[in-house]
């Protein structure tokens, strides 16, 4: 195996991985190793989504579990909260649907910063299993929020890209001294 996913760990910005665009992955044992230890990582910092990058591969995977809540439901159609751990290969969002909606969101690379994103919030994504299987896919709610924010992960984005201008004044403080502490 190429990868040892026992020695994946979750990278914080500025990581130069989490700005490269990640590549193609095959399907098979060895994304689903890393999916199983991404989804590990994932709930040991009590996130919703973690992508390929953020575990420093340059792979186009991510791994996502978004629990039922107030607001949200995986009984609805389209759902707004996963069925449960989910591992997408590959994934591109084929059609988006309403305007854009603002929700504050946050980043396991970003500890400590929340800010406001304007998306859409309905999605449709087309992706690949770790088996192979092609799926299509619809969101909304939290759950679309998640696939949008990984999917950005993929392609070197980060939320401090997207957020709203008082939010990114608001954080600016913060984000300086993440690429201060880098650097010492
Ligand atoms: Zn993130």
């Amino acid at each position: 195996m190429a990868v040892d996913p026992a020695t994946l760990r979750i990278q914080l910005y500025p990581a130069e991985v989490l700005r490269r665009k990640a590549k193609p992955v095959e399907p098979g044992a060895e994304a689903e190793a890393v999916g199983r230890r991404m989804l590990e990582l994932m709930r040991g910092a009590e996130g919703i989504g973690l992508a390929g990058p953020q575990v420093g591969l340059e792979w186009r995977i991510f791994v996502c579990d978004v629990p039922p809540g107030e607001d949200w439901s995986s009984e609805t159609d389209p759902p707004s909260a996963s069925k449960g751990p989910a591992v997408y290969l590959n994934p591109r969002i084929v059609s988006h649907e309403g305007g854009l909606e603002p929700y504050d969101e946050g980043c396991l690379s970003l500890p400590g910063i929340t800010g406001t994103v304007n998306r859409p919030p309905t999605v449709t994504m087309e992706a690949q299993t770790p088996a192979g299987e092609t799926v299509r896919v619809t969101a909304t709610g939290l759950l679309a929020r998640c696939w949008q924010h990984e999917i950005d992960h993929l392609d070197g984005v980060l939320i401090i890209d997207r957020m709203t201008q008082a939010s990114r004044l608001r954080t600016r403080a913060r984000v300086r001294q993440m690429e201060k502490a880098a650097r010492r």
